[in-house]
């Protein structure tokens, strides 16, 4: 594997937000909302983006854990909101901020794989406006739910990235 080929087309493959640090994958998603690349020619496969995140900016993944996402956030590919960890490390961490609940195809997982970072922050950017309607606007806007608008106002996915340090 060519790790600096890779490194160059992983940089081009997310958005920060500033608001939450996290890095958001804009690129190839698969099941579960993770983002996915691939590792070079067609027969090298792919890998997931924040598995790759961590190889490329941490080091290897050692063969018996998993990388964890800190911030809860299966679209982030920031190093720093990751960590290699056993499975279980990793099932006890999901259960604590209630992710291993997530079979909701219609809620979180649709508004994840819908929206990019930058409609994230254009919603954020109206958050506290008076102007009535503002939410409707906006959820038909981007094509999601009202509720999914009003939550990332009360930040609620996003809440465990800013409480976390
Ligand atoms: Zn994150």
């Amino acid at each position: 594997m060519d790790r600096v080929a890779l490194k160059l087309r992983f940089e081009d493959k997310f958005q920060p937000v500033p608001w939450t640090g996290c890095w958001i994958w804009t690129a190839a998603t698969k099941e579960h909302g993770y983002g996915v690349i691939g590792l070079g020619s067609r027969k090298d496969g792919t890998i997931k983006a924040h598995r790759a995140s961590y190889l490329l900016y941490k080091g290897d993944i050692p063969e018996d854990k998993v990388v964890m996402h800190l911030c809860n956030n299966p679209m982030c590919v920031n190093p720093d909101h990751l960590k290699a960890g056993t499975r279980k490390e990793n099932q006890q961490y999901m259960v604590k901020l209630n992710r291993h609940k997530t079979p909701d195809n219609r809620g979180e997982k649709a508004t994840w794989s819908k929206l990019k970072a930058e409609d994230v922050v254009e919603i954020l950017a109206h958050r506290y406006s008076k102007v009535r309607g503002t939410g409707k606007a906006l959820a038909e806007k981007f094509g999601v739910s009202r509720s999914a608008i009003y939550e990332i106002w009360r930040g609620k996915n996003w809440k465990s990235v800013t409480e976390w340090k």
